[in-house]
């Protein structure tokens, strides 16, 4: 991909994207994603082209390409398939290729700053692709930029080309990993580097302003992430994390793959740690790490099982931060962000014809990112009844034969309850497996309820006097 910038500084991105897959059933129907409103398609080739034309070319959905061949391609062939188009930067919100401003401090001007978010559905706004969570590819980027510029993506840079006033960045090929956690930034950001216990480089990059916050940020990160890399047996599999910090973002951070974006403002306060948002921040940059294994390993397989990627990350945040800071989650503070969750959980599933956690939505609704945010409260009670039901050690080897099982895999409700069933220590004869007692509360609304009797008798003595 290559940015070219017009006399108002606006990047005009264009790329060239080439795709292989493999034919396992004869078509003539190619059908990919790349949503018309960003992308003009300016060519297409399919391997062996002198064999195939097009007929027809046309878009039906404004985000679904679909190309009708003139004959069919066989099965057990790779094709590859190569397109040239231009794509659109997002100025006013944070969707796809999205711009940002940042005043630095010497010059006291205002620099440009590029970065991509792309859950759920953003991926066919930057390029074409088959942009769908159940289908996991191999990404290998390049990214010609201004050399005055720094990319940085997904996978570790490999090397840098110096080209007169630009630089070309190349990267490793990415990890197998589904679209909507793929990610580049561009930016004059400065970065500070952590490495790891077990040697991976952490790099924290943020404008002039919130130089001073990275600091605290990078040093909260690496604690966590040292306690997170001794929680799960599956090693982190990249040889860096960036973690890019925007004076805004949307939303308080995103998991993408080896380049997680947090929300500065989110973590502004990150120095004030005897008040009670530090437990949110401290919890917030775990959450984003937790979900290099939870949700980029192992992926749910639709949007309807999302709470498997954001219910288990929000309930190990307080986990792995607890077992980290065990003083800084006072019970009554634990409790009480407990009791939240699950209030906020059952006064939404209580809600007249509410729909299971479960439950597919078209990911470009409002209505999904309603379901979106539901899915971390009611996840989080889901996993938190396991937790209970397992204890801590048995959750923990759980939690550990589910990634093992599934990294770079995709999965749904019944692959996980089935999991950590096999870890149930204590089972009452004839008692439900896990399987079915977790699908009673994944794919029904609402949660039963119990009604508490209790009786108390209270003995007078009478013969005492009443004087205390
Ligand atoms: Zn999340």
């Amino acid at each position: 991909m290559a940015s070219k910038f017009d006399n108002r500084g606006i990047v005009q991105p264009s790329g060239v994207m080439e795709i292989k897959f493999n034919v396992t059933k004869p078509t003539n129907i190619i059908k990919f994603h790349a949503h018309t409103a960003f992308i003009k398609i300016k060519s297409i080739e399919i391997s062996s082209v002198a064999k195939y034309s097009f007929i027809k070319n046309e878009t039906i959905f404004p985000d679904i390409v679909v190309l009708t061949l003139n004959e069919n391609l066989l099965p057990n062939n790779e094709i590859q398939m190569k397109i040239r188009y231009n794509t659109k930067v997002v100025l006013n919100d944070t969707i796809g290729i999205f711009r940002g401003q940042s005043l630095n401090f010497q010059t006291l001007k205002n620099e440009n700053y590029y970065v991509t978010q792309l859950e759920s559905i953003e991926l066919r706004k930057v390029f074409p692709s088959f942009d769908d969570i159940s289908i996991k590819a191999k990404f290998t980027f390049s990214l010609k930029h201004f050399k005055t510029m720094t990319a940085i993506s997904t996978s570790a840079i490999k090397r840098i080309d110096i080209n007169g006033v630009y630089a070309i960045s190349h990267f490793d090929e990415t990890i197998t990993m589904s679209t909507y956690v793929f990610g580049f930034a561009l930016s004059s950001f400065r970065s500070t580097t952590f490495i790891s216990n077990n040697n991976v480089t952490l790099k924290v990059w943020a404008p002039h302003e919130q130089y001073y916050t990275s600091l605290l940020v990078g040093e909260t990160q690496i604690g966590i992430f040292n306690e997170l890399t001794k929680y799960f047996k599956t090693p982190y599999i990249l040889p860096k994390i960036d973690t890019m910090m925007l004076p805004k973002f949307k939303y308080g951070g995103m998991e993408n793959v080896g380049l997680i974006v947090i929300d500065g403002n989110s973590v502004k306060y990150i120095h004030a740690v005897t008040n009670s948002n530090s437990i949110l921040i401290v919890n917030l940059i775990a959450h984003e790490l937790i979900h290099q294994w939870i949700g980029n390993l192992v992926t749910p397989k639709e949007w309807k099982y999302i709470w498997l990627s954001e219910g288990i990350t929000k309930f190990l945040e307080f986990l792995i931060t607890d077992k980290l800071h065990p003083n800084m989650f006072p019970n009554h503070k634990y409790i009480s962000f407990d009791l939240i969750y699950h209030r906020t959980a059952m006064e939404v599933d209580s809600t007249e014809n509410f729909h299971p956690v479960e439950f597919y939505f078209d990911p470009s609704t409002e209505a999904f990112v309603k379901h979106f945010s539901f899915s971390y409260y009611k996840g989080f009670c889901i996993t938190q009844m396991i937790y209970h039901l397992l204890g801590d050690k048995q959750f923990e080897k759980g939690i550990n034969a589910y990634i093992a099982n599934y990294a770079y895999k995709s999965v749904s409700s019944n692959d996980f309850f089935a999991v950590m069933d096999r870890y149930v220590e204590k089972r009452q004869p004839n008692s439900p497996n896990l399987i079915e007692v977790g699908l009673s509360w994944t794919s029904q609304a609402g949660f039963p309820l119990i009604t508490v009797t209790q009786r108390r008798t209270i003995c007078m003595d009478d013969n005492k006097d009443n004087g205390t």
